[in-house]
């Protein structure tokens, strides 16, 4: 699905802007950082990005990646995910050699059935060093 069937799809107006931050997604394989978003960008309103990223995560197009001492990452959801909630079933891996943050395929294992909980989305974090790095 290319940035404007994405839009679409979303009910999200397609615009120029919105288009050329959602690329940056699609090209990339792995999470974005806020600073690699705005690098690719060149010049921009921090504002309107602000704003699309926040509609993004609104409409279950991305979502953020929390690790406690890094920059905050972003990344492409699954496509369970809407406006209705995200339900994601994946886990990050962030390289401590690269940087880079690797989302693990949806077939990894992760902890669904929680005694007496009721799980809608798990997200794992996971540190180390990534294949490329190890050799
Ligand atoms: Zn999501
Ligand atoms: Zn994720
Ligand atoms: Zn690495």
């Amino acid at each position: 699905m290319n940035s404007k069937e994405l839009l679409s799809s979303k009910s999200l107006r397609i615009t120029d802007f919105r288009i050329s931050v959602l690329d940056i997604f699609l090209s990339n394989e792995n999470a974005v950082s806020a600073r690699q978003i705005e690098n690719t960008l060149g010049s921009f309103d921090r504002i309107t990005l602000y704003r699309t990223l926040k509609s993004f995560k609104e409409k279950g197009i991305i979502h953020e990646i929390h690790f406690s001492d890094l920059d905050k990452k972003f990344a492409l959801c699954e496509s369970s995910c809407s406006e209705d909630g995200h339900q994601h079933s994946h886990i990050h891996f962030h390289c401590s050699n690269c940087n880079e943050t690797f989302l693990l395929p949806a077939e990894t294992p992760v902890p669904k059935n929680l005694e007496g909980f009721q799980v809608s989305s798990v997200e794992v974090q996971a540190t180390g060093v990534c294949k490329n790095c190890q050799s």
